[in-house]
């Protein structure tokens, strides 16, 4: 049981199955080589011809409603080759595949055996209806083809029986047609599903275990041959649920309608015994327990795996979510020409750091820099240019500063760094090598090499700061100063609260 649990959890299998596709006979014919044409094309017309051919047999050689003990229970078994070639088509290579060397078999046996052509055309449906769950229940959820793991093959095995209940509804024409009495009716319809449900479980089943592998491996190599999966799954598990649920309708209907028959005929002949009547109705009983002890399993394993395909679908969703959320929360604190901070993140940190210091007196230096004469180099040089000129200032900051510091473009072409628990003699240190390292490169635009300086004006956050405002205040009058003072120099504000007021800049 709990080795069950496993195989049908949805942690037993990371990787969620690829949607149903198929081969698009259009494209195979537009975009497909000449020998994936002459390959495919080809041998899928010997199938056809195969499917006739073992349609006929099995008419001429009454592979029809033999009886087979299964557990002490008599049962009968149609035997019908062209099923398994035309359901392998259609699980591997997309419905009409199939659908369409099933139809003509099917076709050409009932002519054969006279049956009269309207009854014929109708007759010859039945088992491509069987393939159009079978391909409908993949569409509607995807699972794996190769059968490998338990929960594909229960798949598989209830999907099959649904499958089988569809095409039985031949049966019924076959009876009708043929004029057969309805007490024959039940060895007939029971040996049409049940055949067709053994033969997919014990023949196809096998066979795409063994073959599946190959054809996706082929298939995922060749999408473009391939036709897009419906976007909308929706679809697919609506008709699925109406189909099996007709199909169980149809099926404990019939069962107990045609079983009552034989019954009912019994029990009309003179002397009637009651041991005959008594292993009818005990054999359709055993039968109709296990197939209906099927069908809820079906139901129970349907729902859950739309449950998982959902909860998964959910998770992915939500991931993606998490993921695009999280790069517009980057994007949002991104300076986009730079890959710095922006101004708005700086405030941000800038807070942080001030409650921090007002909190523990941990303290931080603000270093508020600025490109010198910027204006020219836009003039001279074009904006361009000016914009390498800040990407080369960005790039030699990020060199400079610790993984701790806060490196952001606060402006146009000024910059704010952030460096908590440092002094200002540490942060001087600091400005001095980045404004050297400035003054020593060149941004390089067009062929073009175009060397610049920086001002930097310096300030210590305090912890009797009224704001995370006042010590910017007091580096931005440091750079101010700096400016005043000739460029290409660091000033830092004086100590103390009292910051000098004069001489703001424009
Ligand atoms: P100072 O030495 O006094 O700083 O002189 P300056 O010429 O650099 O003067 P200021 O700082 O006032 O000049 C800023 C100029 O920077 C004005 C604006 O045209 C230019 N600018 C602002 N943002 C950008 C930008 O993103 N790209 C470019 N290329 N130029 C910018
Ligand atoms: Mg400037
Ligand atoms: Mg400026």
């Amino acid at each position: 049981m709990l080795g069950l649990l496993y195989f049908l959890s949805p942690m037993a299998h990371s990787h969620p199955p690829p949607r149903y596709r198929t081969l698009s006979p259009w494209k195979l014919w537009r975009h497909g080589t000449a020998g994936e044409r002459a390959l495919l094309l080809g041998g899928w017309g010997l199938l056809v011809l195969l499917s006739v051919v073992l349609g006929l047999a099995s008419v001429i050689g009454r592979w029809s409603g033999l009886p087979l003990q299964l557990g002490g229970v008599q049962v009968y078994i149609t035997l019908y080759p062209p099923l398994l070639i035309c359901l392998w088509l259609s699980l591997c290579w997309g419905w009409r595949w199939g659908a369409v060397p099933a139809y003509l078999a099917t076709l050409s046996l009932a002519l054969y055996a006279g049956m009269p052509w309207y009854w014929a055309l109708l007759f010859a449906c039945a088992n491509p209806l069987g393939f159009a769950i079978m391909v409908m229940g993949y569409q509607a959820i995807p699972m794996r083809r190769e059968l490998r793991d338990l929960s594909a093959l229960l798949f598989y095995v209830q999907l099959s029986f649904v499958a089988s209940i569809f095409s039985s509804s031949g049966a019924l024409i076959w009876w009708y047609t043929n004029g057969i009495d309805r007490t024959a009716m039940l060895a007939i319809w029971q040996g049409w599903w049940l055949g067709s449900f053994v033969q997919s479980l014990f023949i196809v089943g096998p066979l795409m275990a063994l073959g599946w592998p190959a054809i996706d491996a082929w298939q995922a190599r060749r999408p473009s041959l391939m036709s897009t999966p419906a976007r909308d799954p929706r679809r697919a598990v609506l008709r699925l649920l109406a189909a099996v649920t007709a199909a169980v309708i149809a099926y404990g209907f019939l069962t107990l309608h045609l079983s009552s028959a034989q019954l009912e005929q019994l029990r009309s002949q003179p002397g009637a015994a009651l041991g005959p009547a008594l292993e009818v109705m005990q054999q359709s009983s055993w039968v109709f327990f296990g197939v209906f002890s099927l069908i809820v399993l079906f139901m129970a394993f349907f729902g859950y795996q739309l449950f998982v395909h959902w909860q998964r679908s959910v998770d992915q969703l939500l991931a993606e979510l998490h993921h695009a959320n999280r790069g517009l929360e980057t994007l949002a604190h991104t300076d986009a020409l730079t890959g710095l901070l922006n101004r708005r993140a700086a405030d941000e940190r800038l807070f942080a750091e001030w409650h921090r210091t007002v909190r523990t007196g941990s303290g931080a230096t603000l270093v508020m820099l600025d490109i010198d004469h910027f204006k020219q180099i836009n003039d001279r040089y074009g904006h361009l240019a000016g914009d390498t000129v800040i990407r080369t200032l960005a790039q030699a900051i990020k060199d400079e500063v610790r993984e701790m510091d806060v490196a952001s473009r606060y402006g146009g072409e000024e910059f704010l760094v952030i460096l908590p628990q440092t002094a200002a003699s540490g942060a001087r240190g600091f400005a001095e090598r980045l404004r050297q390292r400035v003054e020593a490169c060149e941004a390089v635009h067009a062929g073009e090499r175009i060397r610049f300086t920086i001002s930097l004006g310096l300030a210590e956050l305090k912890a009797l700061d009224p704001a995370h405002l006042s010590a910017l205040d007091r580096a931005d009058q440091a750079l101010y100063s700096a400016k005043k003072a000739g460029r290409n120099r660091t000033e830092s504000a004086p100590s103390g609260d009292d910051a000098p007021q004069a001489d703001r800049r424009a």
